[in-house]
């Protein structure tokens, strides 16, 4: 089976949106007709991320909160002298998430947990339109 290259396209608000991508990800999954591999996702961008989480809202505003104590908006980033876009902090989140994800396919489906969905996290200071990488192989 060849390596399928897909893509996902995500219009997002920013300021630490989190969403879940995990249907299209299914889908895309399903429609490659790979039973036993592996599927990639990655997100192309240096203040955006790719990690998995309940997909609930409790839990959505636990992890926001904790992310803004780890990177706060408010406090000095050499990177908003440098460049004046305002947006050190979305860069240093995005680090520590980190961009991608590699998740086995068994018997056509992706080995989440039940209460595992796969989320987009977008930090910048501003909307996007972001491209999700989705390779299955
Ligand atoms: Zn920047």
């Amino acid at each position: 089976m060849p390596v399928q290259n897909n893509q996902i396209f995500v219009r997002t608000t920013g300021k630490t949106e989190i969403v879940d991508l995990t249907p299209q990800i299914s889908r895309e999954v399903k429609e490659s007709s790979v039973v036993n591999g592996a599927v990639t996702v990655f997100v192309p961008g240096s203040t955006a991320a790719i990690t998995t989480i309940e997909f609930e809202s409790g839990v959505i505003n636990d992890l926001r909160k904790a992310i803004d104590r780890m990177a706060p908006e408010d406090v000095y980033y050499e990177h908003n002298e440098r460049w004046g876009d305002g947006n050190g902090y979305a860069h240093v989140r995005a680090a520590m998430i980190g961009p991608s994800l590699h998740i086995p396919i068994v018997e056509g489906k992706m080995t989440l947990g039940t209460w595992q969905q796969i989320v987009l996290l977008d930090f910048d200071n501003r909307p996007r339109s972001r491209r999700i990488v989705v390779q299955i192989s």
